[in-house]
């Protein structure tokens, strides 16, 4: 059974700053485990680099007022399809991101200031029945 896991964990450079997030301790956890790396926003259709989004109400948009909803949308159905078809029951997602955040995420005030929500992709695929972790509660989440 794969573990779907932002892809920028694993040290591939999809953020939106053309780096990642590398994670050691995610990467140790899921070494000889089965994963399936997902990128919402490049499967969306978002470039590397790119400017960064927040969750402003129903609509996604950049700092300067862009519009990127539907890219985010398209990338959060793509990863849940992908997901799907793996079989994935977990996902070890990066916290805060407008996609991979569970829980917390920024609150579309380009402020760094946390509110509670989900990214897009990340409430979807809670919504289809897949348990979500973050590199730093996946320990206690993932037995
Ligand atoms: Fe990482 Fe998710 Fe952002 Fe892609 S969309 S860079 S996987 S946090």
């Amino acid at each position: 059974m794969s573990i779907l896991i932002s892809a920028c964990l694993l040290g591939i450079n999809c953020k939106y700053d053309g780096k990642s997030n590398t994670t050691p301790e995610v990467i140790e956890f899921v070494r000889n485990r089965q994963v399936l790396p997902v990128c919402p926003e490049v499967f969306g259709g978002l470039s590397i680099p790119r400017t960064p989004c927040e969750i402003c109400g129903k609509h996604i948009l950049s700092k300067n007022g862009g519009d990127f909803t539907a890219e985010y949308l398209r990338g959060a159905e793509i990863t849940l399809r992908m997901a799907q078809a793996a079989g994935a029951k977990f996902a070890i997602l990066k916290a805060k991101s407008p996609s991979c955040g569970f829980g917390k995420i920024y609150d579309g005030t380009f402020s760094h200031t946390l509110t509670a929500g989900n990214g897009i992709a990340a409430e979807m695929l809670a919504k289809s029945g897949i348990l979500i972790a973050n590199e730093d509660n996946f320990r206690d989440i993932i037995k």
